[in-house]
């Protein structure tokens, strides 16, 4: 089965998609910012195309990101998958679907919407910082680390993403509602969307999240 985290930039798709993964055997997480993070991290080819797009804060094309796509689901094979940052337009939920007609062992079960107020996203996005290490996610107010800019686990600097500026977080806030949110009457139409109130704590989404997924009575 596939799990849809939709939701904007802030909403804590990566947060719960990850923690949902490392605490059920059955889901596998494919994070499509992450993968693509990684890509120009190792200055891969799709890494060299794609970095100043992402900077950007803008979107990367479809076709790069089918190829990601293909690759990251062959890895969670046998497993249901969460997809945190895809699809992020209609485009790219068409070509979602066509790719699950032609698989018979993959169903798109629901589209969970996480829904936060925009200057809870600002605030959100703004103070976040990410050990370059290991990629543990920190905020300057809510969730520090306990030694200022040090990872509390490996010990790694922590740094601020480059499109987590404040001129990058407009960019990508206008993106989002502009191609994303359309998908949100898009998957309301097929009779998938459920929606979660993503500003509740963190515990308190994710317990909303194992209950939809079914994972908990
Ligand atoms: P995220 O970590 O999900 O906020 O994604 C970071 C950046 O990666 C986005 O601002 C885009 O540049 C790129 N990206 C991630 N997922 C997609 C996607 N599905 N389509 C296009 N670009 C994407």
């Amino acid at each position: 089965m596939i799990f849809v985290l939709l939701g904007a930039p802030g909403a804590g798709k990566g947060t719960q998609a990850s923690l949902l993964a490392a605490n059920n055997d059955i889901l596998c997480k494919i994070s499509t910012g992450d993968s693509l993070r990684k890509h120009v991290k190792n200055k891969t080819a799709i890494g060299k195309k794609i970095e100043e797009v992402m900077t950007s804060g803008k979107l990367v094309s479809d076709d790069i990101l089918l190829e990601v796509l293909k690759c990251e689901l062959a890895e969670c094979s046998g497993k249901s998958v969460i997809l945190d940052g895809y699809p992020r337009n209609i485009e790219q939920a068409q070509t979602l679907s066509n790719m699950l007609n032609s698989d018979s062992k993959q169903k798109l079960a629901k589209v969970l919407l996480l829904n936060v107020e925009k200057t809870d996203l600002i605030n959100r996005i703004s103070g976040r910082r990410v050990c370059s290490g290991c990629g543990a996610t920190y905020h300057i107010d809510v969730s520090p680390s306990q030694k200022n800019g040090i990872c509390d686990g490996c010990q790694g600097d922590l740094v601020q993403r480059s499109d987590d500026s404040k001129d990058k977080i407009a960019v990508r806030l206008d993106v989002y509602e502009n191609e994303t949110k359309p998908l949100v009457d898009y998957y309301k139409k097929l009779g998938v969307l459920e929606v979660i109130d993503g500003s509740q704590s963190s515990d308190k989404v994710y317990e909303s999240l194992q209950k939809s997924l079914g994972l908990v009575a």
